[in-house]
């Protein structure tokens, strides 16, 4: 039986760290899908298609057994949908504990054929969240050691944007 992962998340935008929590998934599991998120709570700075480009040319393009899809509303549910066995999700540091480890029973108490798998991160990439990678991005600071090239230049891109519709709105 092909046995199938789902790893969550806004991806907003894509990191090392979350590169490297898929890749060592992907050795793990027959299959492993990168089921990104729709919800509009997050308040993304990348829309979802960018957010889909982006991990395309990082993740699923060099690995034949990861997959990219667009998941909104119960986890779970999508997990039933795909057939999935396993929630994978990445550790960073133990400030992620409480909250992972809320979702992870929630979601066996939801569905009890679903187990979650926690990776721990690589140590070069635990303090790396997609929020602070946008932080120093905003500011102008490099962060080429942390995101792929594809990433960082996308990052610039959107902050150069950003910025000229900010002057735009201010000048009228
Ligand atoms: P969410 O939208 O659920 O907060 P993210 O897109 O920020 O998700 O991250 C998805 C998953 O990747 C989470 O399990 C998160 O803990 C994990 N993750 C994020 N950054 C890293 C990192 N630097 N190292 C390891 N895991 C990470």
């Amino acid at each position: 039986m092909t046995k199938i992962a789902v790893y969550p998340g806004s991806f907003d935008p894509v990191t090392y760290g979350h590169v490297h929590i898929i890749q060592r998934a992907a050795k793990i599991f027959d299959k492993v899908i990168m089921a990104v998120t729709d919800d509009n709570y997050k308040n993304t700075i990348f829309s979802l298609e960018e957010r889909l480009n982006l991990i395309k040319a990082c993740c699923t393009q060099k690995n034949k057994n990861i997959e990219i899809d667009v998941f909104n509303g119960l986890l779970v549910d999508y997990m039933e949908k795909t057939g999935a066995v396993a929630i994978i999700r990445g550790l960073r540091a133990v400030s992620d504990f409480e909250y992972e480890m809320q979702m992870a029973s929630i979601n066996k108490h939801l569905n009890r054929r679903v187990e979650t798998v926690f990776l721990m991160s690589d140590a070069e990439y635990s303090f790396i969240s997609s929020t602070m990678i946008k932080n120093v991005a905003r500011l102008g600071g490099d962060i080429s050691h942390f995101v792929p090239e594809e990433v960082a230049i996308a990052l610039k891109e959107k902050y150069k944007e950003k910025y000229i519709n900010k002057v735009k709105s201010n000048r009228y």
